[in-house]
């Protein structure tokens, strides 16, 4: 599903590079958490495997696309395939809860008739039937987050990148929402969430990859949070 291959990416102006010979290989259908103190270079990661930056050298392919030689007319389709989740929820706040997912369906040319049934039943599957009518600011942080995650099921992505989603939740609300990703994962979308929430990877017990400076020092089956000492 994601292969990185030697990747260096070094942004412009910059004297250090923000990755620095990456080697990772996620497989269809794991969950994997990016884990690394800040400036570590997790959101690069996540920016590269959604196009938004290029690789400096080396090679990455996702979903089954060269992004070292993509055609821009080409990236739509990628990121169509690909599902994000991000910190800061990203809702579109003067738009409704069901218009805020049922937006992509229409940008995508689905008909009215395919949105009415797609955004009650992604709404159902995040636990917020019912609250179509409401505005993002009339909802908990916890809540929007299910907003922006049926946002990105309503597209049954293959693939499913997650950066800092729990940043602006509470424990609890945290820990519902990525039981949400493992559902999401164990009805077979591949799952990568970069995290800092020590306490919900060592709940989960998943495949660790942690990051210092720019390279990949641990990457462990079923891993622990382990901060550094
Ligand atoms: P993390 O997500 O782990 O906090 P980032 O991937 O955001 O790490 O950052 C990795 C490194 O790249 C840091 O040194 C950061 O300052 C640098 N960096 C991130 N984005 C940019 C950018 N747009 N321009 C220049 N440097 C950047
Ligand atoms: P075509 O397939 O006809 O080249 P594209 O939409 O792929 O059409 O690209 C249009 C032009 O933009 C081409 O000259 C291509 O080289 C250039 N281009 C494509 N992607 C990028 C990119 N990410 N950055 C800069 N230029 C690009």
């Amino acid at each position: 599903m994601i292969r990185f291959d030697h990747v260096v990416k070094t942004y412009p102006r910059s004297t250090r590079p923000a990755l620095d010979g990456i080697d990772l290989t996620v497989e269809a259908g794991e969950f994997v958490f990016l884990v690394g103190p800040s400036g570590s270079g997790k959101s690069t990661i996540v920016r590269l495997a959604l196009c938004e930056e290029k690789v400096t050298s080396g090679g990455l392919t996702v979903a089954g696309r060269d992004l070292t030689t993509i055609r821009r007319r080409n990236v739509p389709a990628l990121r169509r395939e690909v599902g994000t989740v991000f910190q800061d929820f990203r809702l579109l706040p003067d738009k409704t809860v069901g218009q805020n997912v049922a937006y992509v369906l229409h940008v995508l040319g689905e008909t009215p008739e395919a949105v009415r049934s797609a955004v009650p039943a992604a709404l159902e599957t995040v636990g917020l039937a019912g609250l179509e009518h409401r505005l993002p600011h009339q909802l908990s942080g916890g809540e929007q987050q299910r907003v922006a995650i049926a946002r990105a099921l309503v597209r049954r992505p293959t693939l499913l990148l997650a950066d800092e989603p729990t940043g602006n939740l509470d424990p609890r609300t945290s820990l519902e929402l990525v039981r949400l990703l493992e559902e999401i994962n164990a009805s077979g979308t591949t799952v990568v969430m970069a995290t800092h929430d020590d306490r919900i990877v060592d709940t989960l017990r998943r495949r660790v990859v942690q990051l210092e400076a720019g390279r990949i020092v641990r990457d462990e089956a079923a891993g622990l949070y382990l901060r550094a000492p």
